[in-house]
């Protein structure tokens, strides 16, 4: 091999690792929006139960005289640890986005509601 063909080699081979790197970002960039839209999802999956929660617990309140007790609502609890995996949980753009570490007011707002 001579030197000229050395160089050549290195330069294809640079290309390569820049080509792999980038297609790694755009993978890591495409894994972060899918694991945060499903955590928007989950969220939005929770607000749900809490509303049909609600609605059952009215009913129950309304066709039975009997104070019913009711254990705590079940949505809450996977909030606190969706809030706890490191995801926001409050309403507005935040919303299913990583927390990257930081704590939310309006999230632990959510939590102490
Ligand atoms: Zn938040």
């Amino acid at each position: 091999m001579n030197r000229s063909e050395i160089f050549e080699r290195l330069a294809d081979l640079e290309a390569h690792v820049n080509q792999i790197n980038k297609n790694m970002v755009e993978l890591k960039n495409l894994t972060v929006e899918l694991v945060e839209e499903n955590v928007a999802l989950q969220i939005e999956n929770e607000n749900f139960k809490t509303l049909i929660d609600k609605e059952e617990v009215t009913k129950e309140v309304v066709n039975d005289a009997t104070v019913n007790k009711k254990q705590p609502l079940r949505s809450k609890d996977n909030l606190a640890m969706l809030y706890k995996e490191g995801f926001h949980i409050c309403k507005g753009e935040l919303f299913g986005k990583h927390r990257k570490g930081d704590d939310c007011l309006f999230c632990l707002d959510v939590l102490s509601e």
